[in-house]
């Protein structure tokens, strides 16, 4: 059956490297004979300048219409000075929005062969293969009310974290599926001994837990797993944690690989439409000039496969070529400390693609 994926490649070096995923999967397409139907969109500073808007509707048709979306990256210096509403990354949180994309995956893997740029060396880095999963629709980002306000007249603040049970539930549950296929660890990080809403994601991620007897469940408390990250990061099989604990703990995790250009991410909804992003943004400072690292994309296309078609060999295969091409010495700019011993953008992909 042909899969139709809806591509987005935004701005910046959004547009150079959702090539790279898109020249990875017709390959995969080929040898596998997987057909793929690719819909252009626009999305962020091009549609605004396009259409007025960083997310058109037709846009959000496409993607609806579609089996999974690739979307590069948005945003720029062109549309910094923009109103709120004209601003590129506002198409990014409509889109998860609109998509109900509550689940974030983040895939932790550290490349022994990559400490010129990890600011971990050695056995540290041996076994580190871990999956953040981070709600992503709740919690403080979204919690009402958020406002300035005054007590007793003088000046006052409040934001509010609030989820529902069935919103703890459903990621909690999401996490456990996901440890099932892989190591069968789930590590809940919370806050526990002073958050009220910690207590509440506690007692569910017990009862979920309950059902799957076959997964181990580990609590930990978010300033323990903050340092246990760079203490000993092998210890972790699937971390599940709330919005902004998420935010965090995905970002310094982030730097056990060596470059934000290497972290694929998945943001899933319930009802099967799934999106895949790298985690780094457009990257103004290098745009246009074949520098940037496509590896994030193209592992985001791999998640594309495994998430979204359940075509497993074929997402092994890719990121078993990007690795064989890692440990050939291939770099891209972001990856090497050495002037001059780096491959352009298309270079990397070519080698990759032969790997394949
Ligand atoms: P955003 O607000 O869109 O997240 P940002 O400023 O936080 O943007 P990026 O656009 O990801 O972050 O860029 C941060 C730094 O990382 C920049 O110096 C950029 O050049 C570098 N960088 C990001 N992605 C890549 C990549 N794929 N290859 C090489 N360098 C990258
Ligand atoms: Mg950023």
């Amino acid at each position: 059956m042909v899969k139709k994926i809806a591509i987005l490649p935004g701005d910046g070096i959004g547009r150079e490297v959702v090539e790279g995923a898109v020249e990875i999967l017709k390959t995969i397409g080929h040898y596998y004979r997987h057909e793929f139907d690719f819909q252009y969109g626009l999305i962020g500073g091009e549609a605004i300048d396009q259409c007025g808007t960083p997310l058109p509707d037709e846009t959000l048709e496409l993607c609806k219409q579609s089996d999974a979306v690739l979307l590069g990256a948005v945003g720029g210096p062109k549309w910094d000075q923009n109103p709120a509403h004209l601003r590129p990354e506002k198409g990014l949180l409509n889109i998860r929005k609109q998509l109900d994309l509550f689940a974030n995956l983040r895939p932790i893997q550290a490349h022994p062969t990559l400490q010129d740029t990890s600011p971990f060396k050695g056995e540290h880095l041996e076994g580190v293969d871990f999956l953040i999963v981070r709600e992503l629709t709740g919690g403080l980002y979204f919690g009402k009310p958020s406002e300035r306000t005054n007590q007793n007249g003088e000046e006052a603040v409040v934001d509010t974290l609030f989820y529902k049970r069935k919103d703890i539930e459903r990621i909690l549950e999401t996490a456990f599926e996901l440890a099932r296929k892989r190591r069968k660890k789930v590590t809940s990080v919370d806050k526990a001994n002073v958050l009220e809403s910690s207590k509440l994601w506690r007692e569910v991620a017990e009862e979920v837990a309950y059902r799957y007897p076959d997964v181990e469940l580990e609590h930990m408390l978010v300033d323990n797993a903050a340092m246990q990250i760079i203490h000993k990061p092998n210890q972790f099989d699937v971390i599940v944690t709330e919005n902004m604990f998420g935010d965090i703990l995905s970002d310094e995790a982030a730097m056990l690989s060596g470059s934000l250009g290497m972290l694929p991410s998945a943001s899933l909804s319930a009802n099967g439409l799934h999106l895949y992003e790298p985690v780094h943004g457009s990257a103004p400072d290098i745009a246009g000039q074949g520098l940037a690292n496509p590896i994030a994309m193209i592992l985001s296309a791999a998640m594309m496969l495994r998430y979204s078609f359940h075509l497993m060999e074929e997402a092994g295969a890719i990121e078993k070529a990007v690795k064989h091409v890692l440990e050939s010495g291939k770099r891209t700019k972001d990856l090497t400390n050495h002037p001059n011993q780096y491959v352009p953008t298309k270079q990397m992909i070519e080698e990759i693609k032969e790997a394949l």
